[in-house]
């Protein structure tokens, strides 16, 4: 075989190797001892090459395994990189989903806080209901002023000291309405939220009604002894 022709051959294994011959030889076939490989070469092309030639063989392979594998990585990289990137994204997304729906949510618990505030506090029987557990939007806005005891009262002389009614701010006293406090605590005209038992107006006042004290009018003396004494969680409403 002629110099050009063996030099031919060599080339030929080479590109052999580099498109498609990595599945027949393989990367097992680099760490093969060079009599093996060229044994195996040789017997593979019918021809025989020279160890130079082998090697120049072996180095085209390595090189396409080389660049095969670089290839490899790069994709690798690229699918980890766009994968990340995707992520980012979805986080994005899940964060702007998770922050408008805390807006609406506050908005709302504004809105129910506002209404509450509004919303005159009127007669009506005073009793312990679980509809006037402290919401959300009274946890949000008002001013927790902590655990109160709570007594009840209502016009008549023993409890009032006067039989007309009056207030110490001069309203008529109002069952649903009116509750006595300490000035110094709950300055009067207030709205005061009073867990389980709703809204009133701080507009009386009581000898006996010092510091975490609140005194809630009724219509009877009867009334006010059967709801005898209680404790709850109060607010300011603001
Ligand atoms: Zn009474």
């Amino acid at each position: 075989m002629s110099i050009s022709l063996r030099k031919h051959a060599a080339m030929f294994l080479a590109a052999t190797f580099t498109v498609g011959s990595m599945a027949t030889f393989g990367a097992a076939a680099l760490d093969q001892p060079t009599a093996v490989l060229s044994s195996t070469l040789n017997h593979s092309v019918g021809t025989v090459l020279t160890s130079a030639e082998i090697s120049n063989a072996q180095q085209a392979m390595a090189k396409a395994k080389a660049s095969a594998l670089k290839a490899q990585q790069d994709a690798a990289k690229k699918a980890q990189e766009e994968a990340a990137k995707k992520a980012e994204v979805a986080k994005k997304a899940a964060e702007e989903a998770a922050k408008k729906e805390a807006e609406i949510k506050a908005a709302a618990t504004q809105t129910a806080y506002n209404q509450l505030v509004a919303s005159a506090a009127t007669a009506r029987p005073v009793a312990y209901s679980t509809t006037y557990l402290a919401s959300d939007a009274i946890k949000a806005n008002a001013t927790a002023l902590g655990n109160y005891k709570l007594t009840f009262y209502d016009p008549c002389v023993e409890c009032n000291g006067n039989n007309l009614a009056l207030t110490a701010t001069g309203t008529t006293l109002t069952e649903g309405r009116t509750i006595a406090v300490d000035p110094s605590v709950i300055p009067l005209g207030s709205r005061v939220f009073i867990e389980g038992y709703g809204v009133f107006i701080a507009e009386d006042t009581g000898g006996a009604i010092k510091g975490n004290k609140i005194d809630i009018a009724v219509s009877t003396h009867e009334r006010a002894n059967e709801l005898g004494v209680q404790y709850a969680n109060v607010y300011l409403l603001k």
